[in-house]
């Protein structure tokens, strides 16, 4: 009997990097390989890269450096390093050079051909392939692993925007809003697999279907998904403040299982900035957003992401960002240092921020945002939430984990007859990140 073939898939980056990675685990399993953790016994390692701040790619390249320690101990190991790092114009000369002991390059265009290039190199033989443009039939490619309670399902591809700060763009191509019946058909398949909840994936939801006729948007796909029977919970991300629509805010509004949680990143409080991140928009025209969000669903959380230090950005810019968010106060917010990305606009910016500037405006924001993070938390205390629960916590197994429909984390004493159900906890205690509370009504 042939050994069972191991490969352990990591991602890095956002969910549309995991859900690739994920596609890349399912076509393995169609060539024969079981997915492991553990790294010491893997015949295959794939790793779905991110290239959207440097700090992403460093780590990337610690990791690479690593597996090559690994395959000194177990030569037969193939190792394949995929995604949006590879994509980028130039990259994979660059790459190939610096890591030559890398069996299998792939771009993110080219990944559903990814049993080709396995097949190539385990015949021993070196493969490497980036495609500059993306593929034409988007449903071929493997949908999202089924027998999960959640899962992440892409509705479109690529982004138009080109804020100037970011890469992405450059290593996903153009919008590609893929047809409403093919993900119904999948988010059906994957709750009768047992799926509770699905997070619909796009750089930008709000511009899904842009390009159909008869017209159909990204509300009404909300509104159909809504309807599909046995599923409990819709999410979805990202919504570009740009395109947010009274209709989308008025159909979050009245469905029954979408979630009343927007993450709308604001990027910058300071329109000046803005105007040079290339955003559409100003900090009156967010506001104004924030404000019907808040008028239809007084309860819907927000979360955002930040960039400090962008070219440019005075300490008045900084402060009007800080100034934002107390105006606002996010759930959470993921904050981040500008990186500089070559072939992005920003990159040849002048006035560039010293890494000491950078590193000093993201502290104060942090310290902002977790105090904003807790009061938030505790203002939910006493009060009870729906929560789905996911499973045993991992720090401690006689608790159990959920989250709110606001997306906020829970702690809860619960059993194991209770995952994948929807139950009431009233919160009982809140700390920055996460709350703890007890069930209420355990029939529920
Ligand atoms: N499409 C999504 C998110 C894309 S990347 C959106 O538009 O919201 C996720 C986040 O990374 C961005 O929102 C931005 O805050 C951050 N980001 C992107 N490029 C960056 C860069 N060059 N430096 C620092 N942060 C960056
Ligand atoms: Fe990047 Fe802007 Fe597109 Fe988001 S909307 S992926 S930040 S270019």
């Amino acid at each position: 009997m042939e050994k069972e073939k191991k490969v352990v898939t990591l991602a890095y980056g956002c969910q549309m990097s995991e859900r690739d990675a994920e596609t890349l685990k399912q076509i393995t399993r169609q060539e024969g390989y079981t997915s492991s953790d553990d790294l010491a016994s893997a015949d295959l390692v794939i790793i779905n890269t991110c290239c959207v701040r440097e700090s992403a790619e460093n780590k990337i390249l610690g990791k690479i450096g690593e597996l090559k320690r690994l395959k000194e101990k177990n030569p037969n190991l193939k190792i394949a390093i995929s995604g949006c790092m590879v994509q980028q114009p130039g990259a994979l000369e660059k790459l190939q050079k610096r890591a030559p002991h890398i069996d299998i390059w792939t771009g993110t265009h080219n990944l559903h051909e990814f049993s080709a290039l396995l097949h190539k190199a385990e015949q021993g033989e070196k493969a490497a392939e980036v495609w500059k443009e993306p593929q034409k039939t988007l449903e071929s490619t493997p949908l999202a692993e089924k027998g999960k309670l959640q899962a992440n399902v892409n509705i479109m591809y690529g982004c138009n925007n080109f804020c100037s700060y970011c890469i992405v763009p450059h290593v996903r191509g153009r919008e590609r809003s893929r047809k409403p019946e093919e993900i119904i058909q999948e988010i059906k398949d994957l709750v009768a697999s047992g799926c509770r909840e699905v997070t619909l994936l796009g750089q930008n939801v709000n511009s899904y279907g842009k390009e159909f006729s008869p017209q159909y948007d990204f509300a009404d796909l909300l509104r159909d998904v809504d309807q599909i029977p046995g599923l409990l919970r819709v999410r979805f991300i990202t919504s570009h403040p740009k395109d947010l629509s009274d209709k989308l805010i008025s159909v979050v509004a009245s469905g029954e299982k979408l979630c009343e949680h927007f993450h709308l990143p604001i990027q910058s409080g300071s329109n000046f900035i803005l105007e040079r991140m290339n955003r559409k928009y100003t900090r009156e025209y967010y506001l104004s957003r924030i404000s019907k969000i808040r008028e239809l669903l007084p309860q819907a959380s927000l979360t955002t992401d930040i960039i400090v230090g962008f070219p440019g950005e005075s300490e008045t810019d900084f402060e009007q960002t800080l100034e934002i968010m107390n105006l606002i106060q996010y759930s959470h917010a993921f904050t981040f240092m500008y990186s500089k990305r070559s072939g992005t606009l920003a990159a040849d910016m002048e006035d560039q921020i010293s890494l000491d500037i950078k590193k000093r405006r993201l502290q104060r924001l942090m310290s902002v945002q977790n105090a904003q993070s807790l009061e938030w938390r505790q203002r939910m205390l006493g009060k009870t939430y729906e929560i789905l629960v996911e499973g045993p916590s991992k720090t401690n197994l006689e608790r159990f984990t959920g989250r709110t429909r606001g997306n906020e984390l829970v702690v809860f004493k619960g059993n194991a007859d209770i995952i994948g159900s929807l139950v009431n906890i009233q919160i009982t205690e809140a700390a920055t990140w996460t709350l703890v509370g007890e069930i209420v009504n355990p029939e529920m």
